[in-house]
C-alpha cells in the first residue's frame, strides 16, 4: 500500500506541473453528450458488451481499409492558417502510426513490443467533394470558430457527410463547456445520427504535424483522436489519467493501467508498474496521455477494425469501393482551379523598407501569378514572391490572382493590408522605460508574437517588481518548442555615450533539467533584422530556486539584468525584442519581466553601483558589512529581508553625496541560520544580494 500511495502522490504533483501540454477532451465531450442525451450512456455500454462478444471470435480480423479524409482549416489570418505541407505532414504521421512504421517503435519496452502491430487502416485525402467536384481535401476558411467553443452553434458548419469522409477540423484553440482547454477531441461512433456533422475530429494546429506550427513531440494527437473515432477508449478507461486503476478500455491485451500524464523512464519499471507490481503498463500506447506514445496493440486494432465493419455511424460505408470512387480516392481528379490567397512577411513596415509577398493559394497549385500593389514599387508583378517598397506613409491595398492548367482563381483584394510608417522613433526621450502598468499586452506600443500557438507574453498582476503589473510568460499554454516574443516600440538611441538596456527578471523552473532560453535582440532597421544582445539558458536564466508549484516570485527573487548598447548608440531608432524559447522538456514554469529601461549617464553609475555593491563576510555568523560606491549624489536606501520578504532591518532613504560607503548590519536582529537578502536601492533601482547566515 505504501508504494502505491507514494506513486499516487508523485503523479498528482506531476499532473499539476504538466499543464503546459494540453490533452484530449473526448471523455469530457462524451460526458457532456451523455448528460444531454438520456439513455445514450447505457446504449454505449450495451454496444461494448456486444463488441466484446463479437471480438472473441475475430481477434485476427485485421484487413486493409482506406478512409477518405478532409481537413477543414479554420483561421483568422494568423499562424493557425497552417500550410498544406503541414497538413500533409500530419496525415503522413497518422498513416505511419497506424501502419506501425514509426521509427520510435524501437523504444517500446520489451514486454509490450510483441503486442504492437499495423492496424491495416490507411487515410487518403479526398479529391472529390460531396458534389463530385475537384478538391485537394484541405479547405481553408476564414472563420472565428477557430477559437473553437463547443457552445457555438456554428462550429461544425463546414462538415462534409460523415458517412463518406473523416472530417478533421484544425483550429487555434479548443474550449469545451466547463472551460476545459484541450488539444483535441471527438465522439465515439454511434453517438450522433448517421452523417451528423459533429461526427468529426477537432485538433489544435500546433498539436498537428511536425513542421510549421507543429512539432514532433506533440504530433500524435490526431493518431489518438482517430483511435477514439474508431471506438477506442483511453487505456486507463474514462475516469482520468493518473487517478486510479479501476478504469478499463474494453480491450483484452492492454494491461490494467493508471494512465500516465508524463513519460515514465522506460529503464525504470517501477515507474510504470503502478497498478500491479511486476506487471508493465502500456504507457507508450497511443491511447495514453504520456506524450511518448508509440503503438496500438493488436487488440485495439481488432476493435478499430470491428468499428469499421459496423453500421455505427455507418463506418462500414467509408471504405467501400463505391465511396472511394465517389470521394476521388480511387479515381482522383487533378489539378483543381486554385483559390487565391496570399501573405506577406510583414504587414507593417517603414518607408523604403521592403515587404516580401508570397502565394498562399490552396485547392490547386498555381503556375502563374498576377499581383497589383497600388502605391507600391513595383505596382504590378507576375512572380510568385514579389518584393515591394513604399515611398510614403499610409495604408495600402493589395490585389492578387493566380492560375494553373485547370483555370484562373477568382481575384482577391485585401484592403489596407500594408501599413507604412515613417520610421521615426515613437519615443524620442533619452530615457525610455516600460513598467507594464498602463495597458494590457499587446498594445499600441508593444507587440507580441508566437511562432507555434504557444503562450504569449501578457500583462499580469501575479508578481509586479514595482507597481501592480509586470509582463508574464505563463507556463500554461507554453507549448514545447514555442518561441514567444514581445517587441518594443521604436526608441531614439542616437544619443552618444554610455547607453544600456536594463530590466528586472524573475524566472524559475519546475526542475533543473530545463534548458529554456531568454534572448533579447535589437533592430535598428525597422524590425527587418535582429541582432542578439543577451542570451541566458537553464541555470543561468533562473533567478531563484526551482519550484514544482507555479512560480510567483517574491521581491527577492527578481534579478536586475544589464545590456550594454554602446555598439548601437548613434542609430536614430531601435526596437527591442524579448524572446522566450521553450525547450522540449515537459512542465516549464512562469517567467516575469518588469521595469525595462534604456538609460544614459544614470545607467553608468547604476552599473558601477551594481559592481561595487558587496557583502562581507558572506556567509556570515551574524553581523556583516555592506559596501558600495556612489559616483554622484543619489537617493539611497538599504533593506535586510528574510526569505519571506519581511524587512528585518533598514537604513531609511537619504541623499548621499559621491563617495565610498560601508555599513554594518545584522546586530539588531538575532539572525537565525538561513538565507537572507540585502537590497541596495539607488534612485528607485534595486540591487539585491543574497546573504547566508551560518
Ligand atoms: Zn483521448
Amino acid at each position: 500500500m505504501k508504494r502505491i500511495y507514494l506513486a499516487f502522490s508523485c503523479l498528482f504533483v506531476l499532473t499539476l506541473q504538466a499543464q503546459d501540454d494540453k490533452r484530449c477532451a473526448t471523455d469530457q465531450a462524451m460526458a457532456n453528450y451523455y448528460k444531454k442525451h438520456p439513455g445514450s450512456e447505457e446504449k454505449r455500454k450495451q454496444h461494448d458488451q456486444q463488441l466484446i462478444n463479437d471480438l472473441k471470435s475475430k481477434l485476427s480480423s485485421v484487413g486493409s481499409y482506406t478512409i477518405p479524409v478532409v481537413f477543414h482549416i479554420l483561421h483568422q489570418g494568423g499562424p493557425e492558417n497552417i500550410s498544406d505541407a503541414q497538413v500533409i505532414d500530419g496525415l503522413n504521421i497518422l498513416n505511419r502510426d497506424f501502419a506501425h512504421l514509426n521509427p520510435d517503435t524501437v523504444d517500446i519496452i520489451p514486454s509490450m513490443k510483441p503486442l504492437g502491430d499495423s492496424s491495416g487502416i490507411h487515410f487518403a485525402l479526398a479529391t472529390r467533394d460531396t458534389n463530385g467536384n475537384c478538391t485537394s481535401g484541405i479547405i481553408h476558411y476564414y472563420d472565428t470558430d477557430t477559437d473553437w467553443d463547443d457552445s457555438s452553434p456554428t462550429i461544425y458548419q463546414h462538415g462534409w457527410n460523415s458517412t463518406k469522409y473523416l472530417n478533421v477540423y484544425i483550429v487555434k484553440r479548443i474550449i469545451l463547456s466547463g472551460g476545459f482547454s484541450a488539444a483535441g477531441y471527438t465522439y465515439f461512433p454511434g453517438s450522433w445520427p448517421d452523417g451528423h456533422p459533429a461526427d468529426a475530429i477537432v485538433v489544435l494546429n500546433n498539436y498537428f504535424g511536425s513542421i510549421g506550427t507543429g512539432n514532433a513531440f506533440l504530433s500524435r494527437v490526431l493518431t489518438h483522436e482517430v483511435g477514439h473515432w474508431l471506438d477506442l477508449y483511453h487505456v486507463f478507461g474514462n475516469n482520468g489519467a493518473g487517478v486510479d486503476c479501476t478504469g478499463d478500455d474494453q480491450v483484452s491485451d492492454t494491461p490494467q493501467t493508471i494512465g500516465y500524464t508524463i513519460c515514465p523512464d522506460k529503464n525504470n519499471p517501477a515507474e510504470y508498474q503502478t497498478c500491479n507490481t511486476g506487471i508493465d503498463e502500456n504507457f507508450q500506447n497511443y491511447m495514453d496521455y504520456s506524450y511518448c506514445v508509440r503503438m496500438f496493440t493488436m487488440g485495439q486494432n481488432a476493435r478499430m477494425v470491428a468499428a469499421l465493419n459496423s453500421s455505427l455511424s455507418l463506418r462500414n460505408n467509408l471504405w467501400t469501393n463505391a465511396n472511394l470512387i465517389a470521394t476521388g480516392v480511387l479515381n482522383p481528379v487533378s489539378p483543381c482551379i486554385p483559390v487565391a490567397d496570399f501573405k506577406a512577411n510583414r504587414t507593417q513596415t517603414c518607408v523604403g523598407v521592403p515587404v516580401t509577398f508570397s502565394d498562399a493559394s490552396w485547392k490547386g497549385t498555381p503556375t502563374s501569378y498576377t499581383w497589383s500593389f497600388p502605391g507600391g514599387n513595383p505596382a504590378t508583378s507576375n512572380v510568385a514572391s514579389p518584393v515591394v517598397t513604399y515611398t510614403a506613409v499610409g495604408q495600402y491595398s493589395v490585389s492578387y490572382t493566380c492560375a494553373n492548367s485547370a483555370g484562373t482563381a477568382t481575384p482577391i483584394t485585401k484592403a489596407n493590408f500594408i501599413t507604412v510608417v515613417s520610421g521615426a522613433p515613437t519615443y524620442t526621450s533619452s530615457a525610455f522605460s516600460e513598467d507594464f502598468e498602463s495597458l494590457p499586452l499587446p498594445n499600441i506600443d508593444w507587440d507580441v508574437e508566437n511562432s507555434s500557438g504557444g503562450a504569449f507574453w501578457e500583462q499580469s498582476a501575479d508578481a509586479p517588481y514595482t507597481g501592480i503589473y509586470s509582463a508574464k510568460l505563463p507556463s500554461v499554454n507554453n507549448t514545447r518548442l514555442a518561441v514567444s516574443s514581445m517587441i518594443s516600440p521604436s526608441v531614439d538611441i542616437h544619443w552618444s555615450g554610455q547607453l544600456y538596456l536594463s530590466f528586472m527578471l524573475a524566472a524559475a523552473e519546475s526542475n533543473p533539467d530545463h534548458v529554456n532560453t531568454l534572448k533579447v535582440y535589437i533592430s535598428t532597421d525597422c524590425k527587418q533584422t535582429w541582432t542578439e544582445i543577451y542570451s541566458k539558458t537553464g541555470a543561468a536564466l533562473i533567478t531563484t530556486t526551482n519550484t514544482s508549484t507555479p512560480f510567483i516570485p517574491s521581491l527577492s527573487e527578481w534579478r536586475s539584468e544589464f545590456i550594454y548598447l554602446i555598439p548601437f548608440s548613434g542609430n536614430p531608432s531601435a526596437n527591442f525584442k524579448f524572446t522566450y524559447i521553450r525547450d522540449t522538456i515537459p512542465s516549464p514554469n512562469n517567467t516575469f519581466i518588469d521595469n525595462i529601461n534604456i538609460s544614459y549617464q544614470v545607467g553608468v553609475s547604476q552599473l558601477e553601483h551594481e559592481s561595487s555593491f558587496s557583502i562581507f563576510p558572506n556567509p556570515s555568523t551574524g553581523i556583516f558589512h555592506i559596501a558600495f560606491d556612489l559616483n554622484d549624489s543619489h537617493k539611497t536606501e538599504i533593506n535586510l529581508r528574510d526569505i519571506l520578504g519581511r524587512t528585518l532591518e533598514c537604513k531609511p532613504t537619504e541623499y548621499l553625496p559621491a563617495g565610498k560607503y560601508s555599513y554594518s548590519l545584522g546586530s539588531v536582529e538575532n539572525l537565525k541560520r538561513g538565507i537572507y537578502f540585502v537590497d541596495l536601492v539607488i534612485d528607485e533601482k534595486k540591487i539585491t544580494r543574497k546573504l547566508i547566515i551560518e
